[in-house]
Protein backbone atom coordinates (compact mmCIF):
# COMPACT_ATOMS: atom_id res chain seq x y z
CA UNK A 1 0.00 0.00 0.00
CA UNK A 2 1.41 3.64 -1.11
CA UNK A 3 1.78 6.24 1.67
CA UNK A 4 0.79 9.36 1.39
CA UNK A 5 2.83 12.24 2.13
CA UNK A 6 2.43 15.45 3.83
CA UNK A 7 3.53 17.25 0.15
CA UNK A 8 0.19 14.60 -1.37
CA UNK A 9 -2.03 15.84 1.62
CA UNK A 10 -1.44 19.31 0.32
CA UNK A 11 -1.72 19.18 -3.11
CA UNK A 12 -4.49 17.25 -3.15
CA UNK A 13 -6.38 20.00 -0.04
CA UNK A 14 -5.18 22.65 -2.92
CA UNK A 15 -7.18 20.38 -5.62
CA UNK A 16 -10.42 20.28 -4.20
CA UNK A 17 -10.26 24.00 -3.08
CA UNK A 18 -9.85 25.08 -6.16
CA UNK A 19 -12.42 22.84 -7.70
CA UNK A 20 -14.83 23.97 -4.70
CA UNK A 21 -13.97 27.53 -5.47
CA UNK A 22 -13.90 28.24 -9.07
CA UNK A 23 -17.78 28.16 -9.77
CA UNK A 24 -18.19 30.73 -7.24
CA UNK A 25 -15.02 32.79 -8.97
CA UNK A 26 -16.48 32.35 -12.67
CA UNK A 27 -19.85 34.07 -11.41
CA UNK A 28 -18.14 36.72 -9.88
CA UNK A 29 -16.31 37.38 -12.88
CA UNK A 30 -16.37 40.99 -14.10
CA UNK A 31 -19.30 41.73 -16.28
CA UNK A 32 -20.76 38.77 -15.74
CA UNK A 33 -24.08 38.21 -15.04
CA UNK A 34 -26.50 35.26 -14.62
CA UNK A 35 -29.94 35.11 -16.94
CA UNK A 36 -31.73 35.70 -13.72
CA UNK A 37 -29.86 38.87 -12.67
CA UNK A 38 -30.64 40.20 -15.23
CA UNK A 39 -33.91 43.24 -15.52
CA UNK A 40 -36.72 41.38 -17.66
CA UNK A 41 -37.90 43.98 -19.38
CA UNK A 42 -41.46 43.03 -18.93
CA UNK A 43 -41.40 43.16 -15.08
CA UNK A 44 -43.40 45.79 -13.88
CA UNK A 45 -40.71 48.14 -12.39
CA UNK A 46 -38.95 48.24 -16.10
CA UNK A 47 -41.85 48.65 -17.90
CA UNK A 48 -42.99 51.51 -15.77
CA UNK A 49 -39.73 53.56 -16.48
CA UNK A 50 -39.54 52.05 -20.17
CA UNK A 51 -36.36 50.00 -19.68
CA UNK A 52 -35.15 48.17 -22.77
CA UNK A 53 -31.95 46.22 -23.21
CA UNK A 54 -30.97 48.09 -26.18
CA UNK A 55 -31.63 51.72 -26.87
CA UNK A 56 -32.62 51.08 -30.37
CA UNK A 57 -35.83 49.70 -28.81
CA UNK A 58 -37.29 52.65 -26.81
CA UNK A 59 -40.54 53.94 -27.94
CA UNK A 60 -39.43 57.30 -28.30
CA UNK A 61 -43.51 58.35 -28.76
CA UNK A 62 -43.87 57.08 -25.42
CA UNK A 63 -40.72 58.39 -24.23
CA UNK A 64 -39.78 61.76 -25.79
CA UNK A 65 -37.13 62.70 -23.03
CA UNK A 66 -35.29 59.67 -25.27
CA UNK A 67 -31.72 61.68 -27.15
CA UNK A 68 -29.59 60.01 -29.07
CA UNK A 69 -26.05 58.96 -27.39
CA UNK A 70 -28.24 58.19 -23.61
CA UNK A 71 -27.21 54.09 -22.32
CA UNK A 72 -27.21 52.83 -19.44
CA UNK A 73 -23.15 53.05 -19.48
CA UNK A 74 -23.29 56.71 -19.13
CA UNK A 75 -26.14 57.11 -17.18
CA UNK A 76 -24.70 58.71 -13.68
CA UNK A 77 -27.55 55.77 -11.72
CA UNK A 78 -25.40 53.13 -13.18
CA UNK A 79 -23.00 51.07 -11.23
CA UNK A 80 -19.79 48.54 -10.98
CA UNK A 81 -17.88 48.63 -14.07
CA UNK A 82 -19.36 50.46 -16.95
CA UNK A 83 -17.27 49.20 -19.73
CA UNK A 84 -19.11 45.30 -19.12
CA UNK A 85 -22.16 44.23 -20.67
CA UNK A 86 -23.91 43.98 -17.62
CA UNK A 87 -23.92 46.88 -14.72
CA UNK A 88 -25.89 47.16 -11.38
CA UNK A 89 -28.12 50.26 -11.28
CA UNK A 90 -29.27 52.00 -8.46
CA UNK A 91 -33.06 51.96 -9.99
CA UNK A 92 -32.81 48.41 -9.63
CA UNK A 93 -31.49 46.89 -7.09
CA UNK A 94 -30.15 43.21 -7.10
CA UNK A 95 -31.03 43.17 -10.84
CA UNK A 96 -28.00 44.22 -14.19
CA UNK A 97 -29.20 46.32 -16.92
CA UNK A 98 -27.54 46.01 -19.93
CA UNK A 99 -24.56 48.48 -21.37
CA UNK A 100 -26.55 49.73 -24.17
CA UNK A 101 -30.04 49.86 -22.49
CA UNK A 102 -32.11 52.86 -21.64
CA UNK A 103 -34.89 53.65 -19.21
CA UNK A 104 -36.83 57.00 -18.63
CA UNK A 105 -35.03 57.49 -15.51
CA UNK A 106 -31.79 57.97 -17.54
CA UNK A 107 -29.31 60.95 -16.04
CA UNK A 108 -26.09 62.17 -17.79
CA UNK A 109 -22.94 61.20 -15.84
CA UNK A 110 -20.85 64.01 -14.85
S1 LIG B 1 -31.45 54.44 -14.43
FE1 LIG B 1 -29.77 54.64 -15.90
S2 LIG B 1 -28.53 52.80 -15.62
FE2 LIG B 1 -30.50 52.40 -14.65
S3 LIG B 1 -31.72 51.39 -16.24
FE3 LIG B 1 -32.17 53.57 -16.36
S4 LIG B 1 -30.74 54.37 -17.91
FE4 LIG B 1 -29.98 52.36 -17.26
Amino acid sequence: MKQCSRRDLFRLAGAGSLALLLPAMTRMSAGTAWADDRLDPESPQAKALGYVHHYSEVDQAQFPRYEEGQICANCQLAQGDLSAEWMGCSIFPGKQVANEGWCSAWVARR
